[in-house]
């Protein structure tokens, strides 16, 4: 790799090669590798966003709790990362290659109105939800694909002029023939492909794994442009291309996403940043694991497509799915039951509660320990996750640590793993389990009638738990309950 001769080299000897190693799998070699960025303390990052036809579930955002937690440990070390989370709202067939309906005139349909509503819509509860994770938006860059429709055109373009791209009747194709190493990503093996459904779906097309970079409307589409090959609108894999090039450079340090996009759409994007730039498009690929709902794929024909209001509407914090998320490696299938998310809210309570008493035990002052060197060391492993929480839970627990030390690794574990823990528990605040369960039976369905939007019910219900001496607020995480009688 030539690349990392070169960084190593110019590295040689700067202050820059004392920052503390981290290592992730990288999907391109298969293998955990040490990071190493483009430009001393400064990561750029791509994560592949949502398509906004609807609601993110709860599959979706842990792809978002993997990547805020991989964006956390970079800026632990001391890198800026410059991040950006893409929001197809253009261009997204329901089948990833190019087949089936577009999803966005999908969503229109279903709601009766334009995809531009639908998008606002579903961007404004999807940057919501990350919110309510804990994930810090104000750092991140939305871009929406239909605001970058020029650069697209000019991606698209340059790659026709460079002989990469073909003219089909419907519009433009890229040549994965053209690409040396079209595949590598995941080691796909292009003649095992089955070449039928594809090339019935184009007879255009050269090759199956050839992909729109350009497919032209029909007269009855909502969403089109004018363009070099007609009017129409872009493929989807162009919009990630040209908008990580736009608002983050031409070569990459780290590109995220489900375990699902590998095979075509990051394949199609690397084909197309590096047959267009002739540079490396991204040093390190970093995917998640799937989450499946008691097994299962989620979808909405199997009625197990879950959403973070329907976790709120029960009670829970939304902290507890991102603890949830936190127990399963990043890269280990994670299996979602309302028991298991049970389970994790109750870890979280009683580690809230933990977090209280030594915050009065040390009067929040903190003192290094190595099970803080223990912690970090873990999450830097290519993101221990489990481990961390293992450590920190056995840490807390022992006797062998001063208050100061344990406050001191509760700093640490809130910076890097996001669960509010210096902050979210004032001392009068009641847990989970301390609350009776006539009051808890009452939070859930205010929670649920705020949910749909019944406010007036919810007041009341808020009116008959402030009579039985308690006091609700809606904080960032969820309701925050406090007994005013004693
Ligand atoms: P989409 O809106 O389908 O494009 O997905 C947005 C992000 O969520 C992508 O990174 C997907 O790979 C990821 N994703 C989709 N479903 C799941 C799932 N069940 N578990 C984990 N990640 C998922
Ligand atoms: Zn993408």
């Amino acid at each position: 790799m030539k690349w990392l001769a070169n960084v190593f080299k110019k590295r040689r000897g700067s202050a820059h090669i004392q920052t503390p190693r981290i290592f992730f799998t990288n999907t391109l070699s298969g293998e955990k590798e040490l990071f190493i960025s483009q430009k001393p303390r400064m990561v750029t990052m791509y994560s592949c966003g949502p398509t906004v036809y609807g609601p993110a579930h709860i599959g979706n955002l842990r792809a978002y709790v993997f990547s805020d937690i991989l964006a956390r440990v970079l800026g632990g070390v001391g890198y800026s990362v410059r991040r950006v989370i893409n929001i197809t709202d253009v261009g997204h067939l329901v089948g990833d290659g190019d087949t089936g309906e577009d999803k966005m005139t999908v969503g229109a349909a279903r709601e009766k109105t334009t995809p531009q509503a639908i998008a606002d819509r579903y961007t404004n509860e999807f940057i919501d939800n990350l919110s309510e994770l804990n994930i810090d938006t104000g750092n991140l860059k939305f871009p929406r694909a239909t605001d970058y429709i020029k650069e697209q055109i000019a991606l698209a373009k340059t790659l026709e002029e460079k002989g990469f791209a073909y003219r089909i009747k419907n519009g433009l194709a890229f040549d994965t023939s053209r690409f040396p190493g079209y595949g590598k990503l995941g080691n796909i093996d292009l003649s095992a492909q089955k070449v039928g459904a594809r090339i019935e779906a184009d007879p255009e097309k050269r090759h199956p794994a050839d992909f729109w970079l350009w497919r032209n409307a029909k007269p009855k589409d909502l969403q089109q442009w004018d363009s070099p090959w007609g009017r129409g609108n872009p493929g989807w894999h162009i919009e990630c291309s040209a908008m990580s090039r736009a608002l983050l450079g031409q070569e990459i340090d780290i590109h995220t996403g489900g375990e699902d996009l590998a095979q075509i759409h990051h394949n199609n994007e690397m084909a197309q940043s590096e047959a267009a730039s002739g540079r490396t498009f991204v040093h390190y690929w970093i995917h998640n694991a799937f989450l499946t709902v008691e097994g299962n794929k989620i979808s909405k024909s199997l009625h197990n497509d879950i959403y973070l209001r329907d976790i709120v509407a029960k009670g829970y914090s939304p902290l507890s799915l991102r603890y949830f998320f936190l127990q399963a490696h990043y890269r280990t299938p994670l299996s979602f039951s309302w028991n298991a998310l049970a389970g994790a809210a109750g870890a979280l309570d009683r580690l809230w509660k933990i977090s209280r008493d030594i915050a009065d035990e040390s009067s929040r002052k903190s003192a290094p320990s190595e099970a803080r060197g223990r912690f970090l060391a873990a999450l830097r492993d290519d993101l221990a996750t489990p481990q961390a929480l293992g450590i920190l839970w056995d840490s807390l627990k022992s006797e062998e640590y001063a208050p100061e030390e344990k406050w001191g690794l509760l700093q640490d574990a809130d910076a890097h793993l996001g669960l509010s823990l210096l902050h979210a528990t004032p001392t009068n605040v009641l847990t989970e389990t301390d609350i009776p369960e006539k009051i808890r039976d009452m939070l859930v369905h205010r929670e649920a009638a705020r949910a749909s939007k019944d406010f007036k019910q919810a007041d009341r219900i808020r009116s008959d738990i402030e009579k039985s001496g308690y006091h609700v607020d809606d904080g960032p995480n969820g309701p925050v309950l406090t007994k005013t009688t004693l």
